[in-house]
């Protein structure tokens, strides 16, 4: 579904992305985590052609976002993207921000949006809220309706930019938990998160980057419980503070 071949970026001389490779498989839900400026937003980004790469290829749903030819529109159709600040039309009830691209874009009935939107605010467990403001909503509750807001256009492959990160911690695992539906109904997902706990429940890979590069890539074991990358096991201590078994120790 999506295929980055040797991907590299730079900003300025900075390289950002440096030599990426990754097939991900429709159906897949992939967990993308490493520190602050690894190149995790960057990576994201160039999926939907927000950020152009330098050279490489990438290619998403049979379409090569290389050639000048692929239409950025009907590219950006087929992918949503929800980020940690959920920019929420702020004079727009939740069911209006719902309904709004779909009757601007897609060009659907109000009838029909409606309907649409009143589905999807069921299934993020808010139609009790659909008339509310956003100014009215909690933090978990506008990213609910932000998530609703990207499904409302149908999507094929759905993007998260550490959608809990801006959450109180008592708001995040309902934001998770509708993340956890949409994976298991085989949405094609990339969520940068550092959530380990929904990354163990469904993630069918994680990839660990560091400085612009896919480090290590490996089940939620492999990469959470018994990295193998030096700096994948920093990583993991000091974020999770998960104590790794060190190998030097074993034969003193
Ligand atoms: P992450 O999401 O992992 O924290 P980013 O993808 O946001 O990392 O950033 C990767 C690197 O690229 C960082 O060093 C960041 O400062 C740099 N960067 C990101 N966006 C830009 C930009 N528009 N112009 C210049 N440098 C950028
Ligand atoms: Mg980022």
């Amino acid at each position: 579904m999506i295929k980055f071949i040797a991907a590299n970026k730079w900003f300025n001389n900075h390289q950002v992305l440096n030599n990426i490779s990754l097939e991900i498989a429709k159906g897949e839900v992939i967990v993308i985590c490493g520190p602050s400026g690894a190149g995790k937003s960057t990576l994201l980004r160039t999926i939907n052609k927000l950020e152009p790469i330098d050279d490489g290829e990438i290619i998403v749903d049979g379409m090569y976002l290389s050639d000048p030819k692929t239409d950025l529109t009907s590219l950006r159709a087929e992918i949503g993207m929800v980020f940690q600040h959920f920019n929420l039309y702020p004079h727009k009830t939740a069911i209006r921000n719902i309904t709004l691209a779909p009757r601007k874009v897609r060009g659907l009935s109000k009838r029909k949006s409606t309907e649409r939107a009143t589905k999807l605010l069921e299934k993020v467990g808010l139609s009790h809220r659909r008339d509310a403001f956003p100014v009215q909503l909690s933090g978990g509750e506008q990213q609910r309706v932000a998530i609703a807001r990207s499904l409302a256009m149908e999507p094929k492959i759905m993007l998260f930019d550490e959608p809990t990160s801006a959450l109180d911690p008592e708001l995040i695992n309902e934001v998770l938990e509708v993340m956890i539906a949409l994976a298991k109904e085989g949405m094609t997902m990339v969520v940068v998160t550092h959530e380990i706990g929904f990354a163990q429940k469904v993630a069918d890979r994680v990839v660990f980057m560091d400085d612009g590069e896919i480090m290590e890539v490996g089940s939620p074991p492999d990469i959470f419980v018994n990295p193998q990358h030096p700096r994948t096991k920093d990583f993991m201590s000091s974020v999770f503070h998960i104590p790794v078994f060190d190998e030097s120790h074993e034969e003193e």
